[in-house]
Order: structure tokens, then C-alpha cells, then sequence
């Protein structure tokens, strides 16, 4: 069995795998952000109720690791930021850890006994907050140069006229540093911030969506500029990474008439004409981080 960790920046959830089907939840506690000791002892405590058992600790963080270095950039808890993770954990805890970006954990999650089994590429997204992905390739995580592999959320992307009758959209700033990102409007917080642009209304991403699936004529204009935007970066990700499938994942998936308009929007633009949907809901609804992490784990273990 594997001891298996989705870490975040406010929780650390913990389970026992025995496969990356099947996980039994141990606890959840908060995470420690400025003490890398307290960190540890969290992981090193869950190791100890399997001591004899476990063959090594396997975790998905909101974090992205250099596969090259080994060194995390994790923004969110400042004490394993710009760590060699992997390494300083094995040292503490005295057992294998294989770790893996949470984005990546969700697709793998969703390739290996999710929406994407029986497909050799699967780009896995999450339209939560704010917009991750993750490429699995033949069942394996595509890291790539640095662990960015998958980040379809950040570069200067989106579009600044969009519409019928068309309107201007600023780039709004990213917490990337960049400038038009996917992230800044892809999730629920996009939602809001276009809506506040377009219609001069506050409101919730939840009550947008009510509203559109409502036919409400303001909320529609914002979702069809919202569809429009995210959808155009999205197709041009699919000419490139040639995935079949797309799992959806985070809050908005599950407002099933987005990922349909969503993924009709990105079928009308790429250069394949994908006959059967291309976006569908997540499957794994449930700590898909604890079910990534497990299958990331069982893999090294198979492969080791
Ligand atoms: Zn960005």
C-alpha cells in the first residue's frame, strides 16, 4: 500500500491506497505554511500508522516541480517553496515520496479510472477559481520543461474584441505576472469580473450561470463572450496536444450545459471534427487529488 497526500494551500488531506481505485481516507488537517518541521511531522505522522505496510508516500500539491531539479514553486506554503521536495521529505520521513502538480494528479486520476480511460491523450482541465490542466500521455504524466506541460491558463491568449455585436475586453493582469491569461477569466472568478464589465452587475459565478441557464438576456451576453474567449485558446491547445479527450473538473464542471456549450464552442474550432464530445464532466468527483496521487504512486512503484 501507498500513504497518499493532496496538499493544498489551506488543507492536507491524507489516505491509504492499495490501489488508485480504491483509497481509504485517513484525516484532514490545515496545512502548515511557514514551518517546514510541522509540514513534515504531518506526513511523517500518516506514514507511522502504516509503518510496516507502507511502500512510500505519494503527493499532489497546488504546487509545479521541476522534473529536472527536483525544486517546487509552491507560492501558497511559503516553507516547501523552492524545496527539492521529493529529497527533503524522503530525508524526514525515511520512505520513497513521488510528487506531482495537482492539475497533473487530476488528469492522471481522470486517464487511468476516470472520463479518459481507453484514451492515449488526455488533457485534463479545471475551471475552478481559476483555470489548471494537466497532458497524460499512454497513461503517464507529461511534466515537460520545468513542469509547466499542460498550463494552458497563462500566456497573453485571450481575445480583446469578442462578441456579436462585438465588444472590447481589456486583458485584465495575472497573478503570473502576464497580462490576458485564460486564468483571469476562465473561472468562476472570470465570470464575475466580465459579467462586472459588461453588465455593471456583482453578482455570484453561481447566479451568472442560474441566470444564463435561465435564458436571462445579460448573463447570456456574458457567457457567450465568456464561451467565445476561453473556447478560442482552448481549440488552438487541442491542434496542438491532439488530446480525444478532455475531462472537466473544479466548481464550474458541474454545470453540465457549460462544459456542453463549452466544448461545442471548442468542436467548432479545431481542425479535427470531433463527432462525440470532446469536454466531458470529470468523473472522479471525489478527491480526485488522493486518486492521482495514488495512481502516480502505483506507477513509480511498477516502475521502479
Ligand atoms: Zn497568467
Amino acid at each position: 500500500m501507498l500513504t497518499c497526500f493532496d496538499i493544498g494551500g489551506s488543507t492536507i488531506k491524507s489516505a491509504r491506497a492499495r490501489s488508485a481505485g480504491e483509497i481509504e481516507i485517513i484525516d484532514r488537517v490545515a496545512t502548515p505554511l511557514d514551518d517546514f518541521g510541522a509540514f513534515a511531522a504531518v506526513i511523517a505522522e500518516r506514514v507511522a500508522l502504516d509503518r510496516n505496510a507502507t511502500k512510500g508516500v505519494s503527493i499532489s500539491i497546488a504546487g509545479v516541480v521541476d522534473p529536472a531539479s527536483g525544486s517546487l514553486k509552491c507560492a501558497n506554503i511559503p516553507c516547501v517553496d523552492g524545496r527539492i521536495i521529493a529529497a527533503d521529505l524522503e530525508a524526514e520521513i525515511g520512505t520513497p515520496v513521488w510528487i506531482a502538480n495537482d492539475a497533473d494528479c487530476f488528469a492522471l486520476a481522470e486517464a487511468t479510472s476516470g472520463a479518459g480511460r481507453g484514451h492515449r491523450n488526455v488533457f485534463g482541465i479545471i475551471l475552478g477559481t481559476g483555470v489548471g490542466g494537466g497532458l497524460v500521455i499512454d497513461g503517464r504524466i507529461v511534466a515537460g520543461a520545468g513542469g509547466y506541460a499542460g498550463e494552458w491558463g497563462h500566456g497573453q491568449a485571450l481575445a480583446t474584441r469578442v462578441g456579436t455585436p462585438p465588444v472590447e475586453v481589456p486583458h485584465f493582469a495575472c497573478g503570473c505576472g502576464q497580462s490576458g491569461c485564460v486564468d483571469t477569466i476562465g473561472g468562476a472568478r472570470g465570470v464575475q469580473k466580465l459579467h462586472h464589465l459588461l453588465c455593471g452587475e456583482v453578482l455570484s459565478s453561481t447566479e451568472i450561470i442560474d441566470r444564463w441557464r435561465e435564458g436571462e438576456a445579460r448573463a447570456r451576453r456574458t457567457m457567450d463572450i465568456y464561451l467565445e474567449l476561453v473556447g478560442v485558446p482552448l481549440a488552438l491547445t487541442m491542434n496542438i496536444i491532439g488530446s480525444s479527450i478532455v475531462p472537466v473538473g473544479g466548481g464550474l464542471s458541474n454545470v453540465p450545459e457549460l462544459i456542453a456549450a463549452l466544448d461545442n464552442e471548442v468542436r467548432g474550432r479545431t481542425l479535427r471534427r470531433a463527432q462525440s464530445p470532446l469536454l466531458v464532466k470529470a468523473a472522479l468527483t471525489t478527491e480526485p487529488g488522493l486518486i492521482g496521487a495514488a495512481a502516480l504512486g502505483i506507477q513509480e512503484l511498477t516502475h521502479a
